[in-house]
């Protein structure tokens, strides 16, 4: 019932060959494929030339970022409006290095991913507790907060444009990854908490993608548990044969 959803998000990687060049390859490998969806998160000032290059291929193209006013003078924000403008469909909110390198608050998170879904965009908002946290034995309560915090006033109707990946953020660029039971503990939880906010029937519509240290040879393991609805990659999703290596894990599982 819940389609596959990988993504890779590039960070602050890559020049404008690059970028292009791995979207072609991408284009190549993959862009045909439906029995998995697939997104790429490039830089903003890449997007449209990703955007190109990927135009006649079902990989979709996402911002990393995006600021909830509308326009003004807000230096070096980029708004939803400039997004549907150049044609980018989908942005990620909340991501951990937002969170947590650059101080944003799960107030504006919500702000981001309501006006996100206000403007027609699809969302990705990232979850996910740190190491502290999980040590603490506070992983629930985190995400419980992230999750009711960043839906709030978000409508049954438009959790249809929103995904959550929950991104250990001890596992992000570490090479830890989770172990497939702590990934499907953590998915299982984070259905109930939208169970909780919405009902169980919508909670099993919605995709939940496990993020951290992902890579083609736990992909597949990762993938198949049952709440583990795709994958958010960071570092692995900047070379072809790492990410199509992904997607072909993710294929296996469907
Ligand atoms: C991420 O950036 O969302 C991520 C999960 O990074 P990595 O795959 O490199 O851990």
């Amino acid at each position: 019932m819940r389609k596959k959803f990988i993504a890779g998000n590039w960070k602050m990687n890559l020049n404008k060959a690059e970028a292009t060049a791995l979207a072609a390859g991408l284009h190549e490998k993959c862009g045909q494929l439906d029995q998995v969806e697939i997104g790429v998160c490039p830089p903003f000032v890449y997007l449209s030339d990703v955007i190109g290059t990927l135009s006649d291929s079902n990989i979709t193209v996402g911002a990393q970022d995006v600021y909830f006013e509308g326009n003004g003078a807000f230096t070096g924000e980029i708004s939803v409006a400039m997004l549907k403008d150049i044609s980018c469909p989908l942005v990620l909110v909340g991501h951990s290095e937002r969170r947590h390198v650059l101080g944003e608050s799960d107030a504006l998170i919500n702000q981001k991913l309501l006006a996100s879904l206000a403007g027609g965009l699809d969302a990705i908002l990232c979850i996910g507790e740190l190491l502290q946290e999980r040590e603490n034995d506070q992983m629930e309560t985190v995400l419980e907060r992230q999750l009711k915090l960043g839906l709030a006033s978000v409508t049954k109707e438009q959790m249809a444009k929103v995904t959550i990946a929950y991104e250990p953020v001890w596992a992000i660029g570490t090479g830890k990854v989770a172990t497939t039971e702590q990934a499907q503990a953590a998915h299982a939880f984070c259905r109930k908490v939208l169970a909780d906010i919405y009902d169980n029937a919508l909670a099993q519509t919605v995709r939940i993608q496990y993020g951290g240290s992902v890579k083609p040879g736990n992909a597949a393991e990762l993938m198949s548990n049952p709440d583990v609805d795709g994958v958010l990659v960071g570092g692995a999703s900047l070379k072809v044969e790492d990410f199509v290596g992904i997607i072909e894990a993710g294929l296996t599982t469907v």
